[in-house]
């Protein structure tokens, strides 16, 4: 497009994945910069509002953006999200926990549940994608998902998907001490402000 007007100013962010992976604590570390150690279903407000200033690859503008992170309110355990949670998302956080293999295995459902849900068919789909494995603070005896077996799932969901046919960005995360939180969030409003 040709003017910044035409550009969608507000990015709705969606994060998915099991119950209990640190999702809504992401979010938070993400937000507000706390960590709350005790657990809590999320209640209450739908999405988190943050404004960024996100540099486009394409343009090298500086874009201001809000964006509007949509985290779930504990659905996830007991039924599917409905469609209102994932319309209109510009990008995707898929979530899981490196110490629990499965919320691995579950990441093509979450997977094929937005891409079904949205309407974009499994092949076909460039849609932005980021992957996240969260709780690296984690003793390394309790670790399940090894780095290189992420990045291989990241490369088969990527095959021919992503625009350049790379795959999935991968960020391995700590919600408890922040590593690599913003790096993560970074990636995701980007490949969203070039999707949107
Ligand atoms: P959600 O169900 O995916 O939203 O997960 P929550 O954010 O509610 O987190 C579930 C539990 O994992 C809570 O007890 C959190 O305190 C804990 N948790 C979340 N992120 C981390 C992390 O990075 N490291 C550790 N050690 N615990 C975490
Ligand atoms: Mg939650």
């Amino acid at each position: 497009s040709t003017s910044t007007s035409t550009k969608k100013h507000l990015l709705k962010l969606v994060i998915l994945g099991d119950s209990g992976v640190g999702k809504t604590s992401l979010m938070n570390r993400y937000h507000s910069q706390k960590f709350t150690g005790q657990y809590k279903a999320t209640i209450g407000a739908d999405f988190l509002s943050k404004q960024v200033s996100i540099a486009d690859p394409h343009t090298g503008y500086v874009r201001h953006v809000t964006l509007q992170i949509w985290d779930t309110a504990g659905q996830e355990r007991f039924q599917s999200l409905g469609v209102a949670f994932y319309r209109g998302a510009d990008a995707v956080a898929l979530v899981y926990d490196v110490g629990d293999g499965r919320s691995f295995d579950h990441l093509d459902n979450w997977r094929g549940e937005f891409l079904r849900q949205v309407g974009l068919d499994e092949e076909g789909a460039d849609f932005p994608f980021v992957l996240i494995g969260n709780k690296i603070d984690r003793p390394d005896g309790e670790r399940q998902v090894s780095r290189q077996r992420a990045e291989r799932w990241c490369e088969d969901a990527g095959l021919g998907r992503r625009i350049g046919g790379g795959p999935i960005p991968h960020f391995e995360t700590s919600a408890k001490t922040s590593d690599n939180v913003d790096a993560a969030f970074l990636e995701l409003a980007t490949l969203a402000v070039i999707h949107a």
